[in-house]
This record gives structure tokens, sequence and C-alpha cells, in this order.
């Protein structure tokens, strides 16, 4: 069966349609600036060329309509008609305590993710958005959300639940969600598999670390804490996200640079991070090379990064009273030698001792911790439109 996977965000749409029983991508691209004048679609069907077409998009619906065109197109298109689409799995970011796992979409289910609009207000209507416009191109075809939050619904109320009074909890519904949730589950099994260890029986930290990075301790198969909360903005120092803060600070700033609480929100969510500290970029390539030319601020956000990393990994190895596996995951925690080799410079409490020929390795699975290492460190290269793709295959 062929699935068509979407994440669809407020002015783009990534996709992706996979072969289920091959699980090779047929075709894979994404529409850009949906809704904004000068909006664009990337269309690249496998082993060719990318086309990149400029067409105007004023909604999510016509933008989608661009993409099973291109599918379909009879020169580049790599199905015949819509008939050769089975499924369609989307993303859905927040799913909050309603979903535990995937759901197929009914209006029962469209209604229980509008109400959780709240919890994720930036994402959850563009998610709904191309749902709808799925539903209205593609009826009868069966959909699936896949929510980022689900995996980690099986977190303690102790690992879940903030220091704030109870009743916030009770009446909003306020405590940590975590995020990242298909590749933190598609990652520490994925990792099981290839050391040919018992996921049900493995205790497993995994380092999502990529614009966005959150890190999750895996305990037989089951999220048991991971590192963002109510929303993405908690945890690890990020791209261009803050991380944890003291809440004191927002108080202060606010007064001194006179802003409102949204200004605030968006210097935590957007000017923050190794950009932040950097001043440079948020690109840990280009931080690389600024500390390389002797760039102290971009130098110290490296290690800023790495330590907080470091600091969770601790954390998490406490939190499951061990660990035997940490997999590396996302473009930074994939590519980035420099970045895996600051963070395992602080574990060597745990036992660990790093192979630096293996760290040095790209772009597949790899252990890069030595044999005698008492914690085996992996690569495992993340890909959430296939975890997408399988759990959408299963409940169809
Ligand atoms: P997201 O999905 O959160 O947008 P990704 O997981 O794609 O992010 O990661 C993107 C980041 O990965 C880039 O911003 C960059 O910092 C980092 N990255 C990608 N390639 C490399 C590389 N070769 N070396 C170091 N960092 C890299």
């Amino acid at each position: 069966m062929n699935i068509l996977v979407i994440n669809c965000g407020s002015s783009s749409l990534k996709y992706q349609l996979i072969n289920s029983d091959s699980e090779a991508v047929l075709a894979k691209g994404l529409c850009e600036r949906i809704g904004i004048e000068g909006s664009q679609i990337t269309y690249q069907p496998d082993g060719k060329e990318k086309e990149v077409t400029v067409s105007p998009m004023p909604t999510h619906t016509q933008a989608i309509k661009l993409v099973l065109d291109a599918l379909t197109n009879e020169k580049s298109g790599v199905i015949k008609s819509l008939d050769q689409v089975g499924a369609v799995g989307h993303r859905v970011v927040h799913g909050g305590e309603s979903f535990t796992s995937s759901t197929i979409i009914t209006e029962e289910a469209i209604q229980a993710i509008e109400a959780c609009n709240d919890l994720a207000p930036l994402h959850n209507p563009a998610n709904l958005i191309g749902i709808r416009a799925c539903q209205e191109l593609m009826p009868g075809t069966p959909m699936v959300a896949v929510f980022d939050t689900a995996f980690h619904q099986t977190m303690p109320e102790k690992a879940y639940l903030y220091g704030l009074p109870y009743e916030y909890y009770e009446t909003y519904k306020i405590r940590r969600y975590g995020f990242h949730g298909t590749s933190h589950s598609y990652v520490s099994k994925r990792a099981a598999q290839f050391l040919g260890k018992p996921y049900g029986q493995l205790k497993t930290i995994v380092c999502h670390l990529g614009n966005g990075s959150s890190i999750s301790a895996v305990q037989n198969g089951k999220s048991v804490d991971t590192s963002m909360g109510l929303t993405p903005l908690e945890g690890l120092i990020m791209g261009t996200r803050s991380g944890d803060v003291d809440p004191g600070v927002m108080q202060f700033l606010m007064h001194k640079e006179n802003m409102d609480i949204d200004q605030m929100l968006n210097v935590l969510n957007k000017k923050s991070g190794v950009f932040g500290v950097s001043g440079v970029s948020s690109d840990f390539r280009d931080l690389g090379d600024a500390a390389a030319d002797g760039n102290k601020r971009a130098e110290i956000a490296l290690e800023s990064f790495a330590y907080r990393v470091a600091k969770y990994v601790g954390a998490y190895a406490a939190a499951m009273n061990g660990v035997d596996v940490i997999a590396f995951t996302a473009g930074v925690g994939e590519n980035d030698k420099n970045a895996r080799r600051m963070v395992c410079s602080y574990l060597a409490f745990l036992g660990i001792t790093l192979d630096e020929e293996a760290n040095s390795t790209r772009g597949k699975e790899i252990v890069i911790s030595t044999p005698d290492s008492k914690v085996t460190v992996v690569v495992i290269p993340t890909n959430e439109e296939l975890a997408i793709a399988r759990e959408t295959l299963a409940l169809v």
C-alpha cells in the first residue's frame, strides 16, 4: 500500500509518499509560503531531480491539490491515480491526555484534537487544516493522526507534574507532555533492534538533537521522562529556544525591556538558544566554524549546549537507576561529531568511552562507544515519516 505522510504547518507542508511493503520513499517534497505571496512547491520523485514550481497556494487545500497533481502527473508522477494512495498519515503535534497512541481520524477524533488546540495554538490548528483539506480532496481514503506527544503519555505522574498548585493540572491540564515522541519511539526501538537487544528490558536515553532538541528516558519500551514540557520550550538549549530558564528572568526582562508576554515568549522561542548566546547562528555548522575562528561566544554556546545535554543524560540515568544505551539522533545528533564528543566527555562516570574513529562516521547507524564501554552509545538516524507510515499502516 502507498501511504501519504503529511506534516502540515501554518504556512508550509511537508509530504512523502511511502510504499509500505518496501518502505521506499516514492516521492517527497514541500509546499512553502502557503497563504503568502510567492508560494512554491518542491517535488522530488525517487532517484530524480528536484522540481521547484512557483504556484499560488492561497489555502492548504490548494497546496495539497498541487501535491496530489504532482504525484499523479503523467510525466513525473509516481502513481497513476489517487486510488493508489491507500491511506494518509498526519503528524499532529499535541494530543494532550486524550491520545496515548495514534488514532484513525473520525469526526470524534477531530473534535478531541480541536480540544487540544489551546495547548499548541501554533501547531494543532494547522495540523487540523491539513486533515480537513485531505478529507475534501480524498474522501473515503482512511486517515490516521500520529501525535508528537503520545509516546510520552506513559510518563509517571511524578515526572509529568510541575511543582505548581495541583488545581492548575485539574482545571487546565497544565503538566509536562513532551514532544518528538515519534522520533524517540522510533529511535529507541531501532537502537534495540540494531544492537540485537530486547527492547522490553532496556534502559535507553535518546538524545534528539536538531534545531529543536529533546531527550527522553525510555525504560522497558516506555517513555518515563522527557525534557520538553507543556510546550517545546522546556529543557535543552536549542537552536533558537532557551530551554529551562528561571521564570523570574521573564518578569525582570519584561520590566526592563518593556516587553509584553508575547514579545517575551518570542525572545525565548526565536531569539535565544545557541543563536542568542552566540549572536552568530542557530546552525551548528556555522557555530563550529565561528568557534574554530576564535569566536568566544560561539564556543560558549556550543559548550553550554553540550553541558545541558550531559546534565539531562545524568538526570535520566538517575531516573532509571542506570542506562544501557544512549542514542544520538536528528540533525546535530546524527552529524556533529564534536557535539557528541563534548557530551560524552562528561559521561566517563557512567563508564562510557568513545571510539573516536567510529564517532567520525556520518549518515548511518553505528556504535560509537568502544567494546569495553559500560554503556553502548549509538547513532541512529531518525525517520519520523517512516514511523508515521508504519503507524498508519498498522491502524488501517
Ligand atoms: P529540525 O527537524 O528540528 O528542524 P533537524 O533535526 O533537521 O532539525 O536539524 C537541523 C540542524 O542540524 C541544523 O540547524 C544544524 O544545526 C544541524 N546540522 C545539520 N547538518 C549538520 C552537520 N553536518 N554538522 C553539524 N550540524 C549539522
